[in-house]
C-alpha cells in the first residue's frame, strides 16, 4: 500500500488533539487526526464537567468531546478512526503507521495521546466508575462537598488530591498500602497536619460498596488482617498515571516516568517537527483546559515551524 503524505498529522482525540486540530485547520494546514483507541480520551469516562470555562451550567464529558470533535470537523480536519501503532522519526519527513497497516508521511506531527489513570483492578471500581469512583479530585471533588470520601495511594498525587478534598469534604480517609508514604516529605507533612484527613497505613481496599452509587468501602489492614467498612460517598483512586508513550520509546526524549519532554514554554520535543501537547507531556496539571491550551500551542508551534522550513527551502 502506498503511503499517504499529509502536512500535519495529529495523534489522539482528547481536548489537546481536537484543539490542535481546530487551530491547524483554521490556519489552512489541512490536518489529519487519528482518534486512537479511546476516541474522546479520558473525558469520555467522566460524568459532569463543571470547571471547563464557557459551560456555565456544566456539561457531560462525552457531550463536551462531541462538541470538540464537531468544532474540529467544521474547519475541515479529516477525523479518522484508528490508532498509531509505530513511528519512525529518524529521518524526515516523519513516518507513522496506523493500525500496523496504513503508512502516513507527515511534515509535522502533533502528539496528543494523553495518559491513562492507573486503577486498582477490582470489579466494583469499574462498576461504580463515574458514580462515586473517580481518578480526579479537581474534576469530581465538588460533588462530595460536606461528605466523607476516601483517597487511595501514598504518592504526591494522592497527597495533593487528599488535601484538595479536605477543603470541600467533611472527612478524607487516605488509604496507604505500606507503613509509609512514597510522597515527598513536605506533601506528607501537609496531609498529616490537616485535621480532617485520616491517614490509614497498611490498608488495602477489598471492595467499594454501593449499588448504583458509592456508599462505603471495605478495607483490610494487611498487618493485623482486621477488616472493616468505612461509610463514604466518593472513592478517589490516585495511584499514578501512565502516559501513552510506548510507541515513542527510543524515538523521542522521555522523562523517567515516560512523559514526553518538551522544551519549556513550548510544545517542541527532542525531534524537530514533532510536537507534544496535553497529558502526554504534563504530569502536573492534567486538566482539560490546560490540555486544550497546550493543543493550541502545538498547532501554532507546528505552523511556525513549517513556515520556517519553507523559507529555508527557498534560500
Ligand atoms: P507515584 O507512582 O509516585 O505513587 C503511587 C502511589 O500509589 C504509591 O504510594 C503506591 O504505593 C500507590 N499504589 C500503586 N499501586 C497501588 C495499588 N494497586 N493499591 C494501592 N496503592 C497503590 O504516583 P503519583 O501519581 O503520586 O506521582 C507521579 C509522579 O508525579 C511523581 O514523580 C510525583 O512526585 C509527581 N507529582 C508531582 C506533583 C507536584 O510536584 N505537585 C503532584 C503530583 C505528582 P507504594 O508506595 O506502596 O508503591
Amino acid at each position: 500500500m502506498t503511503a499517504e503524505h499529509v502536512k500535519v498529522l495529529i495523534i489522539g482525540s482528547g481536548p489537546a488533539g481536537y484543539t490542535a486540530a481546530i487551530y491547524a485547520a483554521r490556519a489552512g494546514l489541512n490536518p489529519v487526526l487519528y482518534q486512537g483507541n479511546q476516541p474522546g480520551g479520558q473525558l469520555m469516562t467522566t460524568n459532569e464537567v463543571e470547571n471547563f470555562p464557557g459551560y456555565p451550567d456544566g456539561v457531560l464529558g462525552p457531550q463536551m468531546m462531541q462538541d470538540f470533535e464537531r468544532q474540529a470537523a467544521r474547519f475541515g480536519t479529516s477525523i479518522r478512526r484508528g490508532a498509531a501503532t509505530k513511528v519512525d522519526f529518524s529521518g524526515y519527513p516523519h513516518r507513522v503507521w496506523i493500525d500496523d497497516t496504513k503508512e502516513i508521511i507527515a511534515d509535522a506531527v502533533i502528539i496528543s495521546t494523553g495518559a491513562s489513570a492507573k486503577w486498582l483492578g477490582i470489579p466494583s471500581e469499574q462498576r461504580l466508575n463515574g458514580s462515586g469512583v473517580s481518578a480526579c479530585a479537581v474534576c469530581d471533588g465538588f460533588f462530595y462537598r460536606n461528605q466523607d470520601v476516601a483517597v487511595v495511594g501514598g504518592g504526591d498525587t494522592a497527597c495533593e488530591e487528599a488535601h484538595y478534598l479536605s477543603k470541600l469534604c467533611n472527612r478524607v480517609y487516605m488509604l496507604v498500602r505500606k507503613s509509609e508514604m512514597r510522597a515527598s516529605k513536605i506533601m506528607q507533612e501537609r496531609v498529616l497536619k490537616t485535621p480532617n484527613i485520616t491517614v490509614l497505613f497498611n490498608t488495602e481496599t477489598e471492595e467499594i460498596l454501593g449499588e448504583s452509587t458509592v456508599t462505603g468501602v471495605r478495607i483490610r489492614n494487611n498487618k493485623t488482617q482486621e477488616v472493616r467498612e468505612l461509610s463514604i460517598a466518593g472513592f478517589f483512586v490516585a495511584i499514578g498515571h501512565k502516559p501513552n508513550t510506548e510507541i515513542f520509546q527510543g524515538q523521542l526524549e522521555l522523562d523517567k516516568n515516560g512523559y514526553i519532554i518538551t522544551k519549556p514554554g513550548s510544545t517542541y520535543t527532542s525531534v524537530p517537527g514533532v510536537f507534544a501537547c496535553g497529558d502526554v507531556q504534563d504530569a502536573v496539571y492534567r486538566q482539560a483546559v490546560t490540555a486544550a491550551g497546550t493543543g493550541c500551542m502545538a498547532a501554532l508551534d507546528a505552523e511556525r515551524w513549517l513556515a520556517m522550513q519553507e523559507v529555508a527551502m527557498e534560500v
